[in-house]
């Protein structure tokens, strides 16, 4: 038998308060039956969507049952939307996938911030077990994402523009690669830092056409500047993930019959757009989630992977900018299992994108 750990909440609150440890014996894989799967997780990612779901804030959300894992003596839910796993051992009813495969969870709200688990094969979608770790951990959402917000609201042609802010966020780094790759020009938003430059050069080598900052983002002035790289140009598409005020100047750079799109509000702010833009330039301003987007049209889920494995073959995605955390399940104790995680929960507000290795 394999002992597993899984961070888990009995009830929503804020991570530091409500997450456990629940230690369980998995039996071995020559135990495993029919269409079962036993996977080892290889990384998981720690997204602000995983933090909102613990608080209990996010609308889809993993149930809280006492049924998901074996042992427990009370209902909790495991926390975590995305990672990748590797195949240990497989029932004699498994088809699509073999051990030392990589996998990833078909559906959301899977709970990936365990260390092994086991499921029926239609929870899993095979991925090739020979690309980066970290791309592999995070393109089920946040490269997906970028994918989805430049394809489907609109057809951006070679040439086109489009503008966002969090530019440095993890989704922002990906828009900045897939529109690179496809031939879009971006203008990227990022917050004022002491190493500015450093972080400009950085994007910069990513693929963006430009990078600005939130005061130049609100400043008039800095408009004509925007005109001039654009050449007349209208920027067609406004990706947002931080609302408030930095909204209002990113939506006044977008040409006519523009779309507006909400995926995200960092400073926890309320989206606030200039009425002018509506009614003289028929501003479009929508919201976007992928967990509904997928649910809608399920084909596309895998459609999107598709497109981002390509993309990585391509190397057209640089490797993710994150933390590495690493943990062994099997040297800690369950105090410490949950404060690894804690810890890097801790990081993420000031140390960027964490991720979990086992
Ligand atoms: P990351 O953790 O990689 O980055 C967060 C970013 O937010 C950083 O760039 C940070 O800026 C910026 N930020 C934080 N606070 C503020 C603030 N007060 N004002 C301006 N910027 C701020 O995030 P992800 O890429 O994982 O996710 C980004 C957003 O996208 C999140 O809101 C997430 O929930 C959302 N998302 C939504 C999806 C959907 O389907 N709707 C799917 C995927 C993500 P800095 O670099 O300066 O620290």
């Amino acid at each position: 038998t394999i002992t597993a750990k899984a961070i888990v909440y009995p009830g929503y609150g804020e991570p530091e308060d409500v997450l456990e440890t629940h230690s369980y014996e998995i039996p071995s894989p020559e135990a495993l039956k029919n269409d079962e799967v036993l996977v080892k997780t290889l990384a998981c990612p720690l997204n602000p969507s995983d933090i909102n779901q613990i608080q209990g804030v996010y609308p889809s959300r993993p149930p809280i049952s006492q049924t998901s894992l074996p042992g427990l003596t009370k209902p909790v839910a495991v926390c975590g939307n995305e990672g990748v796993f590797r195949v240990l051992g497989t029932g004699p009813g498994v088809t699509s996938l073999k051990p030392g495969d990589w996998c990833i969870p078909s559906k959301v709200n899977y709970g990936t911030w365990r260390s092994h688990a086991i499921s029926a094969e239609a929870e899993f979608l095979r991925i090739p077990n020979d690309i980066p770790l970290k791309q592999a951990a995070t393109m089920a959402v946040n490269t997906s994402s970028a994918y989805l917000m430049l394809t489907q609201f609109e057809k951006l042609q070679k040439g086109d523009w489009f503008i966002q802010n969090g530019g440095n966020s993890q989704v922002g780094r990906c828009a900045i690669q897939i529109a690179k790759s496809l031939g879009i020009n971006s203008i990227s938003i990022v917050r004022d830092r002491p190493e500015l430059q450093k972080l400009i050069d950085e994007l910069t080598a990513l693929g963006a056409t430009h990078v600005i900052t939130e005061k130049q983002n609100t400043s008039k002035e800095f408009g004509k500047t925007i005109k001039g790289w654009t050449a007349g140009r209208p920027i067609k598409l406004g990706l947002n993930c931080v609302g408030g005020p930095n909204v209002a100047g990113m939506s006044r750079k977008l040409g006519k019959n523009a779309k507006l799109v909400t995926y995200g509000g960092m400073s926890m702010k309320p989206v606030m757009l200039p009425t002018s833009l509506f009614i003289f330039k028929n501003l479009t301003a929508v919201g976007f989630w992928i967990t509904e987007m997928t649910k809608k049209d399920p084909e596309l889920r895998e459609k999107v992977i598709n497109k981002v494995l390509e993309l990585i073959k391509e190397n057209a995605l640089a490797d993710i900018n994150c933390t590495l955390n690493k943990v062994e399940p099997e040297k800690l104790t369950d105090l410490e299992f949950t404060d690894a995680f804690k810890q890097a929960l801790c990081d993420s507000k000031s140390n960027g994108k964490q991720l979990i290795t086992f």
